[in-house]
Protein backbone atom coordinates (compact mmCIF):
# COMPACT_ATOMS: atom_id res chain seq x y z
CA UNK A 1 0.00 0.00 0.00
CA UNK A 2 1.84 3.52 -1.12
CA UNK A 3 0.49 5.43 1.44
CA UNK A 4 1.28 3.22 4.53
CA UNK A 5 3.84 4.40 7.10
CA UNK A 6 5.51 3.51 10.33
CA UNK A 7 5.79 6.25 12.34
CA UNK A 8 7.81 6.82 15.06
CA UNK A 9 6.28 9.14 17.73
CA UNK A 10 8.80 9.98 20.37
CA UNK A 11 7.13 11.48 23.75
CA UNK A 12 3.99 10.35 23.51
CA UNK A 13 2.78 9.53 27.16
CA UNK A 14 3.26 13.49 27.39
CA UNK A 15 1.37 16.34 27.28
CA UNK A 16 1.19 17.19 23.73
CA UNK A 17 2.65 13.76 22.47
CA UNK A 18 -0.47 12.36 23.90
CA UNK A 19 -2.76 13.92 22.08
CA UNK A 20 -0.98 13.76 18.61
CA UNK A 21 -0.72 10.21 18.81
CA UNK A 22 -4.45 9.93 19.74
CA UNK A 23 -5.16 12.58 16.22
CA UNK A 24 -2.86 10.17 14.17
CA UNK A 25 -3.94 6.73 15.41
CA UNK A 26 -7.42 7.83 15.22
CA UNK A 27 -7.24 9.82 11.65
CA UNK A 28 -4.88 7.31 10.04
CA UNK A 29 -6.03 3.62 10.67
CA UNK A 30 -3.28 2.64 7.62
CA UNK A 31 -0.77 4.39 9.51
CA UNK A 32 1.03 2.05 12.23
CA UNK A 33 2.01 4.00 15.18
CA UNK A 34 4.72 3.83 17.31
CA UNK A 35 5.23 5.42 20.45
CA UNK A 36 8.72 5.58 22.05
CA UNK A 37 8.66 6.96 26.17
CA UNK A 38 10.68 6.41 28.83
CA UNK A 39 7.88 6.96 31.17
CA UNK A 40 9.50 9.85 33.46
CA UNK A 41 7.61 11.55 35.79
CA UNK A 42 5.92 13.51 33.37
CA UNK A 43 5.08 10.26 31.03
CA UNK A 44 1.92 8.75 31.73
CA UNK A 45 0.02 5.85 29.80
CA UNK A 46 -3.25 6.76 31.19
CA UNK A 47 -3.45 9.62 28.69
CA UNK A 48 -4.29 6.99 26.31
CA UNK A 49 -5.90 4.51 27.65
CA UNK A 50 -8.56 5.15 25.16
CA UNK A 51 -6.72 4.12 22.50
CA UNK A 52 -4.15 1.55 23.52
CA UNK A 53 -6.01 -1.32 22.19
CA UNK A 54 -6.26 -0.15 18.66
CA UNK A 55 -4.23 -2.68 16.16
CA UNK A 56 -2.32 0.39 14.84
CA UNK A 57 -0.86 0.97 18.16
CA UNK A 58 1.94 0.31 19.76
CA UNK A 59 3.53 1.80 23.30
CA UNK A 60 7.71 1.12 22.94
CA UNK A 61 9.16 2.04 26.82
CA UNK A 62 12.50 2.88 25.73
CA UNK A 63 14.92 5.97 26.60
CA UNK A 64 16.34 8.04 23.41
CA UNK A 65 19.57 8.48 25.91
CA UNK A 66 20.25 4.95 25.03
CA UNK A 67 21.73 4.46 21.40
CA UNK A 68 22.28 0.84 21.81
CA UNK A 69 17.86 -0.09 22.71
CA UNK A 70 16.79 2.66 19.41
CA UNK A 71 19.20 0.68 16.86
CA UNK A 72 17.01 -2.57 17.88
CA UNK A 73 13.92 -0.63 17.44
CA UNK A 74 14.46 0.80 14.20
CA UNK A 75 15.76 -2.60 12.93
CA UNK A 76 12.80 -4.17 14.26
CA UNK A 77 10.18 -1.65 13.28
CA UNK A 78 11.62 -0.33 10.37
CA UNK A 79 10.25 3.44 10.73
CA UNK A 80 10.30 5.92 8.21
CA UNK A 81 9.71 8.65 9.85
CA UNK A 82 10.34 10.03 13.34
CA UNK A 83 8.03 12.74 14.95
CA UNK A 84 9.96 13.79 17.96
CA UNK A 85 8.28 15.05 20.93
CA UNK A 86 10.11 13.69 23.90
CA UNK A 87 12.00 15.99 26.01
CA UNK A 88 12.24 17.85 29.45
CA UNK A 89 9.77 20.09 29.03
CA UNK A 90 9.78 22.49 32.38
CA UNK A 91 12.01 25.52 32.43
CA UNK A 92 12.22 25.64 36.60
CA UNK A 93 13.69 21.73 36.86
CA UNK A 94 16.19 23.37 33.76
CA UNK A 95 17.58 25.73 36.52
CA UNK A 96 17.95 23.10 39.24
CA UNK A 97 19.12 20.38 37.03
CA UNK A 98 20.44 21.61 33.76
CA UNK A 99 22.24 18.36 32.92
CA UNK A 100 19.29 16.20 32.69
CA UNK A 101 18.09 18.72 29.95
CA UNK A 102 21.67 18.17 27.65
CA UNK A 103 21.31 14.80 28.31
CA UNK A 104 18.22 13.90 26.86
CA UNK A 105 16.99 17.14 24.93
CA UNK A 106 20.64 17.42 22.92
CA UNK A 107 21.80 13.91 23.41
CA UNK A 108 18.99 12.05 23.16
CA UNK A 109 17.79 14.15 19.85
CA UNK A 110 21.52 13.37 18.12
CA UNK A 111 21.10 9.50 19.43
CA UNK A 112 17.58 9.73 17.86
CA UNK A 113 19.04 11.42 14.41
CA UNK A 114 22.42 9.27 14.28
CA UNK A 115 19.93 6.28 14.53
CA UNK A 116 17.82 7.35 12.02
CA UNK A 117 20.56 8.26 9.42
CA UNK A 118 22.13 5.10 10.01
CA UNK A 119 18.95 3.04 9.23
CA UNK A 120 17.63 5.23 6.07
CA UNK A 121 20.91 5.30 4.54
CA UNK A 122 21.44 7.80 1.83
CA UNK A 123 18.15 7.13 0.25
CA UNK A 124 15.75 9.14 2.27
CA UNK A 125 12.12 8.46 -0.68
CA UNK A 126 9.54 9.04 2.00
CA UNK A 127 11.59 9.50 4.97
CA UNK A 128 10.68 12.37 7.76
CA UNK A 129 12.50 13.90 10.90
CA UNK A 130 10.17 16.50 12.35
CA UNK A 131 11.17 18.11 15.04
CA UNK A 132 8.84 19.76 17.74
CA UNK A 133 10.30 22.78 19.40
CA UNK A 134 9.49 25.65 21.60
CA UNK A 135 9.91 29.74 20.98
CA UNK A 136 11.44 30.31 23.67
CA UNK A 137 14.51 29.11 21.55
CA UNK A 138 14.22 32.58 20.00
CA UNK A 139 15.06 34.43 23.56
CA UNK A 140 12.60 37.71 24.86
CA UNK A 141 11.38 40.12 22.96
CA UNK A 142 10.21 44.01 24.43
CA UNK A 143 6.96 45.23 24.21
CA UNK A 144 6.83 45.24 20.41
CA UNK A 145 7.83 42.79 18.22
CA UNK A 146 7.05 39.22 17.24
CA UNK A 147 9.31 36.09 16.31
CA UNK A 148 9.26 35.13 12.77
CA UNK A 149 11.08 31.63 11.09
CA UNK A 150 14.25 34.27 10.56
CA UNK A 151 13.99 35.41 14.21
CA UNK A 152 18.08 34.72 15.62
CA UNK A 153 18.21 32.29 17.98
CA UNK A 154 18.94 33.72 21.61
CA UNK A 155 17.93 31.57 24.44
CA UNK A 156 18.35 32.36 28.15
CA UNK A 157 17.53 29.18 30.09
CA UNK A 158 18.92 25.89 30.18
CA UNK A 159 15.76 24.66 28.81
CA UNK A 160 15.71 27.14 25.67
CA UNK A 161 19.06 26.48 25.36
CA UNK A 162 19.00 22.90 25.02
CA UNK A 163 15.94 22.75 22.80
CA UNK A 164 17.75 25.58 20.59
CA UNK A 165 20.97 23.22 20.26
CA UNK A 166 19.07 20.13 19.53
CA UNK A 167 17.15 22.27 16.44
CA UNK A 168 20.61 23.40 15.26
CA UNK A 169 21.18 19.24 14.99
CA UNK A 170 19.04 18.47 13.16
CA UNK A 171 19.37 21.18 10.85
CA UNK A 172 22.27 20.10 10.66
CA UNK A 173 21.68 16.57 9.49
CA UNK A 174 19.91 18.19 7.13
CA UNK A 175 22.64 20.34 5.66
CA UNK A 176 25.47 18.16 5.92
CA UNK A 177 23.75 14.37 5.06
CA UNK A 178 20.98 15.79 3.30
CA UNK A 179 18.52 14.11 6.03
CA UNK A 180 14.81 15.12 5.17
CA UNK A 181 13.35 17.40 8.44
CA UNK A 182 10.84 19.99 9.34
CA UNK A 183 10.94 21.72 12.49
CA UNK A 184 8.09 23.90 13.89
CA UNK A 185 8.59 26.01 17.07
CA UNK A 186 5.60 26.91 19.30
CA UNK A 187 4.32 29.20 22.04
CA UNK A 188 3.05 28.31 25.52
CA UNK A 189 0.56 24.96 25.29
CA UNK A 190 -2.60 24.55 27.36
CA UNK A 191 -5.53 21.67 27.89
CA UNK A 192 -5.95 18.35 29.31
CA UNK A 193 -3.43 15.73 30.45
CA UNK A 194 -0.82 18.72 30.92
CA UNK A 195 1.47 18.22 33.89
CA UNK A 196 0.18 19.92 37.20
CA UNK A 197 3.39 21.29 37.63
CA UNK A 198 2.66 24.20 34.76
CA UNK A 199 1.04 27.28 35.22
CA UNK A 200 -2.82 26.29 34.58
CA UNK A 201 -3.45 23.04 35.94
CA UNK A 202 -1.12 24.32 38.96
CA UNK A 203 -3.68 26.83 39.11
CA UNK A 204 -6.49 24.97 38.76
CA UNK A 205 -5.13 22.65 41.01
CA UNK A 206 -4.70 25.31 43.42
CA UNK A 207 -8.18 27.00 43.17
CA UNK A 208 -9.64 23.50 43.90
CA UNK A 209 -7.36 23.12 46.90
CA UNK A 210 -7.66 26.91 48.45
CA UNK A 211 -3.62 27.36 48.03
CA UNK A 212 -2.20 30.54 46.80
CA UNK A 213 -1.64 30.96 43.17
CA UNK A 214 2.32 32.48 42.89
CA UNK A 215 2.90 34.34 40.27
CA UNK A 216 6.12 35.49 39.10
CA UNK A 217 7.28 39.23 40.05
CA UNK A 218 4.41 41.72 39.02
CA UNK A 219 2.46 39.59 36.66
CA UNK A 220 3.22 41.30 33.84
CA UNK A 221 4.86 38.60 31.83
CA UNK A 222 3.50 38.05 28.39
CA UNK A 223 2.61 34.64 26.59
CA UNK A 224 1.11 33.34 23.86
CA UNK A 225 -1.36 30.40 24.17
CA UNK A 226 -2.59 28.01 21.89
CA UNK A 227 -4.64 25.10 22.69
CA UNK A 228 -2.64 21.75 22.84
CA UNK A 229 -5.29 20.30 20.28
CA UNK A 230 -4.80 23.06 17.80
CA UNK A 231 -0.96 22.26 18.08
CA UNK A 232 -1.73 18.47 17.22
CA UNK A 233 -3.63 19.75 14.60
CA UNK A 234 -0.78 21.65 13.22
CA UNK A 235 1.73 18.98 13.63
CA UNK A 236 -0.27 16.85 11.48
CA UNK A 237 -0.39 19.86 8.56
CA UNK A 238 3.34 20.37 8.92
CA UNK A 239 4.02 16.58 8.76
CA UNK A 240 2.19 16.08 5.89
CA UNK A 241 1.99 19.34 4.12
CA UNK A 242 5.22 21.37 5.51
CA UNK A 243 8.01 21.82 2.81
CA UNK A 244 10.73 19.68 3.78
CA UNK A 245 14.28 21.86 5.54
CA UNK A 246 11.59 24.67 6.43
CA UNK A 247 11.03 25.52 9.76
CA UNK A 248 7.25 26.97 11.03
CA UNK A 249 6.35 28.60 13.54
CA UNK A 250 3.18 27.84 15.48
CA UNK A 251 1.43 30.61 17.78
CA UNK A 252 -2.38 31.39 18.79
CA UNK A 253 -2.44 34.79 17.82
CA UNK A 254 -3.49 34.88 21.80
CA UNK A 255 -1.27 37.34 23.81
CA UNK A 256 -2.14 37.06 27.99
CA UNK A 257 -0.27 39.37 30.46
CA UNK A 258 0.35 36.43 32.99
CA UNK A 259 -1.73 38.51 35.44
CA UNK A 260 -4.58 38.73 33.14
CA UNK A 261 -4.58 35.00 32.45
CA UNK A 262 -4.71 34.26 36.35
CA UNK A 263 -7.76 36.59 36.78
CA UNK A 264 -9.54 35.03 33.86
CA UNK A 265 -9.38 31.39 34.93
CA UNK A 266 -10.27 32.28 38.82
CA UNK A 267 -13.57 33.80 37.09
CA UNK A 268 -13.90 30.96 35.16
CA UNK A 269 -13.00 28.15 37.88
CA UNK A 270 -15.38 30.39 40.55
CA UNK A 271 -18.43 30.27 37.95
CA UNK A 272 -18.46 26.68 37.30
CA UNK A 273 -17.82 25.69 41.04
CA UNK A 274 -20.44 28.20 41.66
CA UNK A 275 -18.37 30.09 44.11
CA UNK A 276 -19.04 34.09 45.34
CA UNK A 277 -17.58 36.01 42.64
CA UNK A 278 -13.78 36.67 43.78
CA UNK A 279 -13.52 33.81 45.61
CA UNK A 280 -10.16 32.54 43.80
CA UNK A 281 -8.76 35.77 43.11
CA UNK A 282 -7.97 36.32 46.67
CA UNK A 283 -5.26 33.53 46.36
CA UNK A 284 -2.88 35.60 43.86
CA UNK A 285 0.16 36.14 45.82
CA UNK A 286 3.41 37.71 44.05
CA UNK A 287 6.67 35.95 44.03
CA UNK A 288 10.13 36.21 43.82
CA UNK A 289 10.70 36.34 39.62
CA UNK A 290 12.60 32.97 38.36
CA UNK A 291 16.12 34.14 37.26
CA UNK A 292 16.84 35.07 33.54
CA UNK A 293 13.13 35.10 33.09
CA UNK A 294 12.22 36.25 29.68
CA UNK A 295 9.80 38.69 29.30
CA UNK A 296 7.57 38.62 26.68
CA UNK A 297 6.98 35.66 23.89
CA UNK A 298 4.71 36.48 20.97
CA UNK A 299 4.48 34.24 17.98
CA UNK A 300 4.17 35.68 14.28
CA UNK A 301 2.25 32.51 12.82
CA UNK A 302 1.80 34.37 9.75
CA UNK A 303 3.81 31.06 7.88
CA UNK A 304 1.99 28.18 7.94
CA UNK A 305 -1.65 30.10 8.08
CA UNK A 306 -0.92 31.54 4.52
CA UNK A 307 1.31 28.69 2.87
CA UNK A 308 -0.77 25.59 4.97
CA UNK A 309 -3.88 27.22 6.05
CA UNK A 310 -3.58 26.25 9.65
CA UNK A 311 -4.87 28.58 12.22
CA UNK A 312 -6.66 27.50 15.82
CA UNK A 313 -9.52 26.46 15.72
CA UNK A 314 -11.35 28.32 19.30
CA UNK A 315 -10.78 31.00 21.26
CA UNK A 316 -8.71 31.29 24.49
CA UNK A 317 -11.87 31.92 26.88
CA UNK A 318 -13.52 28.53 25.00
CA UNK A 319 -10.32 26.32 25.34
CA UNK A 320 -9.57 27.31 28.77
CA UNK A 321 -13.25 26.28 29.43
CA UNK A 322 -12.67 23.04 28.67
CA UNK A 323 -9.45 22.99 29.98
CA UNK A 324 -10.86 23.60 33.40
CA UNK A 325 -13.99 21.30 32.77
CA UNK A 326 -11.69 18.68 31.58
CA UNK A 327 -9.36 19.21 34.95
CA UNK A 328 -12.62 19.13 37.08
CA UNK A 329 -14.34 15.58 35.97
CA UNK A 330 -10.80 14.22 36.16
CA UNK A 331 -9.65 14.80 39.71
CA UNK A 332 -8.91 10.89 39.79
CA UNK A 333 -6.07 11.63 37.18
CA UNK A 334 -4.75 14.38 39.15
CA UNK A 335 -4.23 12.76 42.18
CA UNK A 336 -2.48 9.74 40.57
CA UNK A 337 0.14 12.04 38.37
CA UNK A 338 0.97 13.90 41.52
CA UNK A 339 1.80 11.04 43.60
CA UNK A 340 3.60 9.43 40.78
P1 LIG B 1 5.98 16.62 28.75
O1 LIG B 1 7.04 16.88 29.76
O2 LIG B 1 4.54 16.63 29.15
O3 LIG B 1 6.22 15.20 28.05
C1 LIG B 1 7.50 14.75 27.67
C2 LIG B 1 7.42 13.25 27.39
O4 LIG B 1 8.73 12.82 27.00
C3 LIG B 1 7.01 12.42 28.59
O5 LIG B 1 6.07 11.46 28.22
C4 LIG B 1 8.32 11.77 29.04
O6 LIG B 1 8.12 10.50 29.66
C5 LIG B 1 9.06 11.65 27.73
N1 LIG B 1 10.52 11.62 27.91
C6 LIG B 1 11.28 12.47 28.66
N2 LIG B 1 12.57 12.10 28.62
C7 LIG B 1 12.64 11.01 27.81
C8 LIG B 1 13.71 10.17 27.37
N3 LIG B 1 14.97 10.38 27.78
N4 LIG B 1 13.42 9.16 26.53
C9 LIG B 1 12.15 8.93 26.11
N5 LIG B 1 11.10 9.67 26.52
C10 LIG B 1 11.33 10.69 27.36
O7 LIG B 1 6.27 17.66 27.58
P2 LIG B 1 5.25 18.43 26.60
O8 LIG B 1 4.82 19.68 27.25
O9 LIG B 1 4.25 17.50 26.08
O10 LIG B 1 6.25 18.83 25.42
C11 LIG B 1 6.51 17.94 24.33
C12 LIG B 1 7.48 18.56 23.36
O11 LIG B 1 6.94 19.79 22.86
C13 LIG B 1 8.83 18.92 23.98
O12 LIG B 1 9.83 18.65 23.04
C14 LIG B 1 8.72 20.42 24.25
O13 LIG B 1 9.99 21.02 24.20
C15 LIG B 1 7.85 20.86 23.10
N6 LIG B 1 7.04 22.07 23.35
C16 LIG B 1 6.25 22.17 24.46
C17 LIG B 1 5.47 23.31 24.66
C18 LIG B 1 4.55 23.44 25.86
O14 LIG B 1 3.94 24.50 26.04
N7 LIG B 1 4.35 22.42 26.67
C19 LIG B 1 5.50 24.35 23.73
C20 LIG B 1 6.33 24.21 22.59
C21 LIG B 1 7.08 23.06 22.42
Amino acid sequence: EANKRNILITGGCGFIGSHVVRLFVTKYPHYNIYNLDALTYAGNPANLEDIEQMSNYKLLVADIRNAEVLEQLFSEYNFDSVIHLAAESHVDRSITDPLAFVTTNVVGTVNLLHTAKKHWGTDFTNKLFYHISTDEVYGTLGESGFFTEETAYDPNSPYSASKASSDHFVRAYGETYKMPYVISNCSNNYGPNQFPEKLIPLFIQNCLDKKSLPVYGDGNYTRDWLYVIDHAIAIDTIFHKGKISETYNIGGFNEWKNIDLVRLLCKQVDQKLGNPEGTSEKLITFVTDRPGHDFRYAIDASKINAELGWKPSVTFEEGLSKTIDWYLSNRLWLEQVKSK
